[in-house]
């Protein structure tokens, strides 16, 4: 018999029979030594209960408590999916590239090229009296343009029949950042190689696709008297208009987030060369990859819908990015494809307080002290992201040794938040 030293992951409150018992999935939790809060358990258990769910759950070690289900799991599912599990910011992930540049090719002062990346990239609140959202294009650059006209036409079919759709932020939020735990950096890698980073989604768009399902499935419960332990476990049921026009939405929205994505890395790029004054190439490495997202799979031999809310595709050989925080390393990795975890991996070291906490416990010196050598943002505004409130990444990526491999190792020296 299989004994818990064989595995790397352990059962969360129970035995493999006892959930089978009580008509639950079990639930497989890749978080040897890394702290799990109750809250996070306990949403778990709920989403285990739903009948739908193919095999277990996988939690993995970045798992925090989210809305809808938990942030860092992976929920495979067979006939419905949970609009709420995939999230608001559809698509939401990282890309990186390597370039030839290296450490002593970077200008003393680092100001100067956080300040032309942070020109280059619209981000941030809407702040200001005239309320302009400084999150957006006022003018299309022609990289925009460019990657919009793939985007239009699917826009268009989903508008058409979702008319409320249609005053989203399109096309002036492609290429754009967002707010928050969005972030550009500038990083090293263990042979002092430069990469650029970027962290975004879906954004305006995605945003409304994401609130716009949840709410019909919502309804749909009610219509159907279905009482749930969640009421953001509302599910749309496979083989129905709303779950066909949501898988619809969803793929586009994600290609969407793989744009917006690529657009700023090219945007960022071509501002660091300004910037720079010195030639380099980019892309010499490049992984561009969701951590927020459903998709069509196959496991065990069955096609299965699965949701990775806060959780990074590790199949054999794909590559994946995983981010520390502000002040710590963040990781290229390779997938081991371990089919126990439906081939995933986390998609960072994950929260360990709320945002609230962190500025309650934190203060400007503890945060400046904890980024001291990046080139970042010190100010009130940002503790709510400070390194303190973030999981060891180092325990974290012990906890997954098992599903991925590292490849790179970075470590930022200029990061520009939302
Ligand atoms: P999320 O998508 O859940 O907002 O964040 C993903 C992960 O990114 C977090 O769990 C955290 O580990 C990491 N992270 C948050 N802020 C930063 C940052 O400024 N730089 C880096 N490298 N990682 C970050
Ligand atoms: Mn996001
Ligand atoms: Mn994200």
């Amino acid at each position: 018999m299989q004994t818990a030293a064989d595995r790397s992951y352990d059962f969360l409150a129970e035995t493999f029979d006892a959930a089978k018992a009580r008509n639950a999935a079990p639930v497989k939790m890749w978080t040897r030594g890394v702290p799990v809060d109750d809250s996070s358990k306990e949403q778990l258990l709920n989403t285990a209960r739903m009948p739908f769910i193919f095999k277990w759950l996988a939690v993995m070690p970045d798992v925090h408590y989210g809305k809808g289900s938990t942030i860092g799991s992976v929920i495979p599912t067979k006939g419905a999916i949970i609009p709420a599990a995939v999230g608001v910011d559809l698509g939401c992930g990282m890309m990186a590239v390597r370039t030839s540049l290296t450490a002593s090719d970077l200008p003393d002062n680092l100001a100067l090229l956080r300040a032309a990346l942070e020109k280059a990239v619209p981000h941030g609140r809407t702040v200001g009296r005239d309320m302009r959202d400084k999150g957006s294009w006022a003018e299309l650059p022609e990289a925009t343009a460019e990657a919009w006209s793939a985007l239009d036409a699917g826009f268009r079919r989903i508008v058409e029949k979702h008319p409320k759709l249609e005053k989203s932020n399109t096309a002036n939020h492609l290429g754009t950042l967002g707010t928050g735990n969005h972030f550009i950096e500038v990083c090293l890698d263990e042979a002092d190689r430069v990469w650029f980073m970027l962290h975004s989604g879906s954004r305006g768009v995605g945003n409304a696709i994401g609130s716009y399902f949840i709410e019909r499935a919502k309804e749909e419960m009610r219509r159907w008297y279905l009482n749930l332990p969640d009421r953001d476990l509302a599910y749309l049921p496979e083989g129905t208009e709303g779950f066909d026009d949501y898988v619809d939405a969803v793929q586009w929205a994600q290609s969407f987030a793989l744009a917006n994505r690529e657009v700023m890395m090219k945007h960022a790029i071509a501002a660091a060369r300004e910037a720079m004054a010195i030639p380099f190439e980019a892309h010499l490495e490049a992984v561009n990859c969701h951590h927020n997202y459903v998709a069509r799979e196959h496991h065990f031999g069955e096609n299965v819908l699965v949701t990775r809310k806060g959780a990074v595709c590790a199949a054999e050989g794909v590559m994946g990015i995983i981010p520390g925080s502000m002040g710590a390393k963040s990781f290229i990795v390779r997938g081991k494809g371990d089919p126990e975890s439906f081939c995933s991996c986390s998609h960072g070291a994950g929260r360990v307080m709320s945002r609230a906490e962190a500025k309650r416990r934190f203060t400007i010196e503890d945060h400046a002290a904890a980024t001291s050598g990046v080139e970042c943002r010190k100010d009130a505004d940002v503790i709510d992201e400070t390194p303190a409130a973030y999981k060891d990444i180092d325990a974290v990526m012990a906890a997954q040794a098992d599903l991925v491999e590292i490849v790179h190792t970075l470590r930022q020296i200029v990061c520009v938040k939302g």
